[in-house]
């Protein structure tokens, strides 16, 4: 079983393309399982057409741990996709990231993690790895992780204060980073600077996808891209960013670069003012 943690500014795309590649997965024969460390809960949206009923954090306010079952929160979707959603707490109580560690160790305790599963994939919120969202790289459970950023100033920042986060995570288990996700926003040169900035990091571009509003369409409607057009461009692009995943081999401990060196990156790549 494969255990792999998305992470990445929260709106980069990290809901949208984890679900996009699990959908493709599935066509592979791949079983999966999706948690959403998230406290929008809305990680597997796409897979089960509709939001979650109940969330982990739901269950566990209105029942008490020990008359929980794995019913109560885990659902399944397209494809037979698995999907739970760790919830939040009400606004302005307590600490999102608990929700994840709770998830986690329920998730484990009512065995969720059954053997028949090729892989468990965590959409994990924030521009930090911390508290409860280190939880999903924490004590060896996901071995992968790959950040989705674009070429976007803000988005490349989160992208090298995550790796300083697991760097920790990484040098000290056996979590490595597999490589970074290019979702585009058509920013200038993007594929160039977020391949130099990846390098940089002593890791790699795994793949670009291009920005296309048939995933707008698709989000409409309660879809994958995989389910809404499966012979679409946009949908092989996610069938090649699982195979890239897949068949990766590629794993490092990732080396953040300081906030100046980044801004000298991206300088290198602004157009010249007319
Ligand atoms: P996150 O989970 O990182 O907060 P989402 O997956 O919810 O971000 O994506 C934020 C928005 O960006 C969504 O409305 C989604 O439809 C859109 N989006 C994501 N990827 C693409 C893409 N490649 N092309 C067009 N729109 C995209
Ligand atoms: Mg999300």
């Amino acid at each position: 079983m494969r255990q792999i943690a998305i992470y990445g500014k929260g709106g980069i795309g990290k809901s949208t393309t984890s679900q996009n590649i699990a959908a493709a997965l599935t066509e592979m024969n791949k079983k999966l399982m999706i948690v959403g460390c998230d406290p929008k809960a809305d990680s597997t949206r796409l897979i089960l057409h509709g939001h979650v009923r109940q969330t982990v954090l739901d269950t566990m306010r209105e029942k008490d741990e020990d008359e929980v079952e794995l019913g109560d929160f885990l659902y399944t979707g397209f494809h037979d996709i698995k999907a739970v959603e760790s919830g939040g707490p009400e606004p302005g109580v307590g600490c999102a990231g608990r929700g994840i560690v709770t998830a986690i160790n329920l998730l484990e305790n009512l065995g969720a993690y059954s053997p028949d599963l090729d892989y468990v994939l965590y959409d994990v919120l924030g521009d930090v790895v911390c508290g409860g969202f280190a939880m999903p790289i924490r004590e060896g459970k996901a071995k992968e992780i790959y950040i989705v950023c674009s070429g976007e100033m803000m988005s490349l920042y989160a992208a090298n204060n995550i790796c300083r986060g697991i760097r920790r995570y990484a040098e000290s288990g056996k979590t490595k980073l597999g490589g970074i996700i290019c979702n585009s926003r058509m920013v200038d040169s993007e594929r160039e600077l977020v391949t130099e900035f990846a390098q940089k990091l002593n890791t790699q571009l795994i793949y670009f996808i291009p920005r296309d509003n048939i995933v707008q369409r698709a989000e409409l409607r309660r879809q994958t891209v995989l389910e809404y057009a499966p012979d679409s461009k946009q949908a092989d692009e996610y069938r090649a960013l699982a195979l890239a995943i897949d068949t990766n081999e590629g794993f490092s401990v990732p080396t953040p670069v300081s906030n100046e060196e980044l801004e000298e990156l991206l300088l290198k790549y602004v157009p010249v003012a007319e």
